[in-house]
């Protein structure tokens, strides 16, 4: 574990704060992240890549906290976004519009517009329709719209299929086979202006071999692109690399990752976009939660606590493993137990056949490295209120979303007339 968080005696602190003390103050469940943490997953990245002119673009989509976006903002990050929303907290959070990209399969002309007045750093197109809607939006505003197609590289990630996403079969990107005539058409056309190739092969990835493939091939198709006269100044890899979710995890620290990309870029003119996300994120954070009673089952022991999935989509979503710390170390005994939530659903749990120290109820609990994907996946099922997040840095914290009042939950539903 990362020094910002030790236990103390027998009390779990994050940096200068006692876990306990927080859960005093704003109440369970939470989500709590740790900004030494950020911070220094962020310097890792830049210190790996300072050979190289850089742009950092922290996937917004991670962990998308407007204080989280002011923090990377600070460091020098610029952002991955994927929706014109996210854009809006780009703004709200003062980041450099200009160090922005533009994800996603499905932008709507909406969206084009917002990003084109912002004046973004380039678009990441998907499919060959959605280029000539953004050369048509940009054509109308009397503007050109910075542009990369994302290409599919057909490389197999290695990961969950459900954040695999730089294979054929997948919806994203577009087909390299078929890129090179699509910048070709793309390099005409009067609202766009061509600056850049994009690719993300998928979330959660430990094997670097992958990357080093894509890597060469948008390499490749840059320079042959260049030789046809268009001007590719960026080459952006995406996000993806893989974090540690269990204690022995062993996942590629970003230095190995900068050493192997940096090899296949070197001597080669072009700037380079990374979209990190989990990996900047994704440990910094854990799930407070409380225990509220114990059930003991005919198979099996179960620890029913205040967070459920709708809190914490991932276990159910990708049958994913988050370590769960007591916040204060009791009994030295432990048992196997199912953490599960109060929702009405099986698929409710945090940890299955998991061995724990023997809880009692009013116990906290920490569910580990879920700064990212957690609290931007969580959602309003069974009318439960979003829970509030925390930021702490040193001995200070600070809530920085408010937990959901039932009125705020409640006050968008209307009875029509007919009833
Ligand atoms: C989700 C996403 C990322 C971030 O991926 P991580 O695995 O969190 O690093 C980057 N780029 C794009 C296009 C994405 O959709």
């Amino acid at each position: 574990m990362h020094s910002s968080f030790q236990y103390k005696g027998s009390e779990f602190y994050m940096e200068g704060v006692s876990l306990t003390e927080i859960a005093e103050s704003v109440g369970t469940p939470f989500y709590v992240y740790s900004y030494e943490f950020l911070r220094d997953s962020f310097t890792a990245y830049k210190k790996a890549f300072s050979e190289m002119d850089t742009l950092i673009c922290y996937s917004v989509k991670a962990n998308s906290n407007i204080a989280v976006l002011k923090a990377f903002s600070d460091l020098g990050a610029g952002y991955d976004i994927v929706s014109g929303g996210e854009l809006l907290r780009v703004k709200r959070a003062g980041g450099d519009l200009g160090k922005v990209v533009f994800s996603g399969v499905g932008k709507t002309r909406e969206e084009m517009k917002a990003a084109i007045e912002a004046g973004i750093l380039f678009f990441n197109v998907e499919s060959e329709e959605e280029l000539h809607v953004l050369d048509d939006v940009g054509k109308e505003m009397g503007r050109k719209a910075p542009v990369a197609l994302r290409v599919n590289p057909d490389i197999n990630a290695k990961t969950h299929p459900y954040i695999s996403t730089g294979f054929k079969k997948s919806k994203f990107g577009i087909e390299i086979g078929r890129a090179f005539e699509v910048y070709k058409e793309a390099n005409k056309m009067e609202g766009i202006d061509v600056i850049a190739i994009d690719a993300h092969i998928g979330s959660q990835i430990f094997d670097l071999t992958p990357f080093v493939d894509s890597v060469k091939k948008l390499i490749t198709l840059a320079d042959d692109l260049v030789k046809e006269g268009i001007n590719i100044q960026y080459i952006d890899i995406g996000g993806g690399l893989g974090i540690s979710y269990k204690l022995d995890d062993k996942p590629p620290h970003p230095s190995m990752y900068a050493d192997i990309i940096m090899k296949e870029f070197s001597g080669k003119p072009y700037k380079l976009v990374l979209e990190p996300g989990r990996s900047l994120m994704g440990n910094s954070g854990m799930l407070i939660t409380k225990v509220l009673y114990l059930k003991e089952g005919t198979e099996k022991k179960f620890v029913i606590v205040d967070a459920a999935m709708n809190d914490l989509l991932r276990p159910a979503f990708y049958e994913s493993y988050h370590e769960i710390l007591p916040v204060v170390k009791g009994s030295q005994s432990k048992e196997v137990v199912d953490v599960v939530g109060p929702i009405c659903e099986s698929g409710d749990f945090l940890a299955q056949d998991r061995e724990l120290p023997k809880v009692a109820s009013g116990d906290l609990l920490a569910v580990l490295s879920t700064g990212a994907y957690g609290f931007v996946m969580s959602s309003n099922y069974n009318t439960r209120q979003r829970v509030p997040e925390v930021l702490v840095k040193g001995d200070q914290f600070s809530v920085i979303r408010k937990r959901e009042t039932y009125d705020e939950l409640l006050n968008l539903e209307e009875l029509p007339d007919f009833l």
